[in-house]
C-alpha cells in the first residue's frame, strides 16, 4: 500500500514539466472572436503578426502564431476578409451557423486551436498587446492561466466604471469567484483549455468557469484602450444578459435571498395583523386603504420579483437538459501555407 506514490508521482511531473516550459518555448495561438469586425481585421492581422515576429525573435515562442478567427454570424465581410487571410498560412478561420454570442464564439475558437498556449482577446484591439510577453513569461514560471487585468478604467464612461464597480461587489456578495476588471484578454495553457472541453454548459459565463478550474493563475496589467474602429458589438442588452448569467451561472444565493425576503415580508404581516386587532380591541377606526392597498402592492411586485428569480434559474435548467451544442460551426479554413 502506498498512498503516496501518486501524488508525489504527479508533483515530479508537474516539477518536471515546469522545467521544461522554461527550457522549451511553446507554440502559440491568439484566439479573437469577431462580430461584424470587417472595420479592424486588417490592421488585427498586422499587429498580431508583428507581435508573432517579436516573440519569435525573443525566443519566447517556438514557430509563427496561428490566429484563429472565430466569424460569429457576421453580416458584413468579417468572413471574407478572414478566409482570404487564411491563405497566408497562419490563420485558421471558424465560421459559426449564425450569432452564438460572444461567449459562445470564443469557447468554439478555444476547442479549434491546436497550440500548446492559446490567448484570447478581442478583434477590436482594446486589449493592449504589449501585455502578452509578460503573459508568456508568467506562463513559462508555471501560471495555467493569466488573466488580463485593466490597471485603471479611465477609457470608460462614468456610467460604465460606476456599474462595474457595482456589479463586482454585487458578484462578491453571491459568492461568485471572478478576478475584477478582467474581461477575457487571457492566457490558457493546453491543460486547461482540455479541461474546459469537459464543461458542457450551455449558460456560458468563461471568466467564473475558467477561474474555477483550480489551476495556477497569475494576472497582468494592462491599458484598454479605444476600439480601433468600427462600433462597440456589446449593447446593453447583451451586458446586461452576460451580467445576469454571471450571476446565475455559480450561485443560487439569489433563491435563497428571496426565501429570506419572504420570511421577512411574512414577519412584517404578522407584525400588522397583531397591530391591527390591538387597535381594533382599543376601538380605534378602521384604518384607511394606505394599509391595505400598500401591503398589497408591496407582496405583488415581491412574488413578481421571486417568479422572475425563479424563472431565470428555471429556464437554465430547461437549456442545459436539452443538451444543444454550445455552438454550431458552418465552415473551418485551414491555415494554407502560400505558394
Ligand atoms: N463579439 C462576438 N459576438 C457578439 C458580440 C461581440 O463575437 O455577439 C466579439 C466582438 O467582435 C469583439 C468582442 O466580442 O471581438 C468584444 O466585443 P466588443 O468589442 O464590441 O465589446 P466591448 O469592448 O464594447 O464591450
Ligand atoms: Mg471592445
Amino acid at each position: 500500500m502506498c498512498f503516496w506514490a501518486p501524488n508525489s508521482l504527479s508533483l515530479v511531473a508537474e516539477r518536471t514539466q515546469m522545467q521544461d516550459r522554461s527550457e522549451h518555448a511553446p507554440t502559440l495561438a491568439f484566439v479573437v472572436p469577431c462580430y461584424n469586425e470587417e472595420a479592424v481585421i486588417e490592421e488585427l492581422l498586422k499587429r498580431l503578426q508583428a507581435v508573432s515576429e517579436d516573440l519569435l525573435k525573443s525566443g519566447a515562442i517556438r514557430q509563427p502564431a496561428t490566429l484563429v478567427l472565430v466569424d460569429d454570424g457576421s453580416i458584413d465581410r468579417t468572413w471574407k476578409l478572414i478566409h482570404a487571410a487564411s491563405k497566408s498560412g497562419l490563420v485558421r478561420g471558424v465560421r459559426l451557423s449564425r450569432n452564438h454570442g460572444h461567449q459562445a464564439a470564443l469557447l468554439a475558437g478555444l476547442m479549434a486551436a491546436k497550440e500548446e498556449v492559446l490567448i484570447s482577446l478581442d478583434a477590436d484591439l482594446q486589449d493592449d498587446p504589449s501585455a502578452i510577453p509578460k503573459m508568456l513569461q508568467a506562463y513559462a514560471l508555471g501560471a495555467d492561466i493569466v488573466f488580463g487585468v485593466r490597471a485603471s478604467r479611465k477609457s470608460d464612461t462614468f456610467f460604465k466604471r460606476r456599474s462595474a464597480r457595482l456589479y463586482y461587489k454585487l458578484l462578491e456578495n453571491m459568492g461568485v469567484d471572478v478576478v475584477p476588471d478582467h474581461a477575457d484578454y487571457r492566457l490558457m495553457s493546453r491543460k486547461s483549455v482540455e479541461t474546459l472541453r469537459e464543461y458542457g454548459e450551455v449558460n456560458l459565463f468563461l471568466r467564473g468557469i475558467i477561474k474555477n478550474l483550480g489551476y495556477q493563475v497569475e494576472t497582468v496589467e494592462y491599458d484598454r484602450v479605444e476600439r480601433f474602429a468600427g462600433d462597440s458589438k456589446y449593447p446593453l442588452t447583451k451586458m446586461l444578459r452576460l451580467a445576469i448569467e454571471g450571476v446565475t451561472s455559480f450561485s443560487t444565493r439569489p433563491l435563497r435571498y428571496v426565501t429570506w425576503i419572504g420570511l421577512i415580508v411574512a414577519l412584517i404581516s404578522f407584525l400588522l395583523g397583531c397591530y391591527s386587532i390591538v387597535i381594533w380591541w382599543q376601538g380605534g377606526t378602521v384604518p384607511g386603504w394606505t394599509s391595505i392597498v400598500v401591503p398589497t402592492f408591496m407582496l405583488g411586485s415581491f412574488q413578481l420579483i421571486a417568479l422572475g428569480i425563479v424563472g431565470e434559474y428555471l429556464g437554465k435548467i430547461y437549456l442545459e437538459t436539452k443538451r444543444r451544442p454550445q455552438f454550431i460551426i458552418d465552415e473551418i479554413a485551414e491555415p494554407e501555407p502560400p505558394n
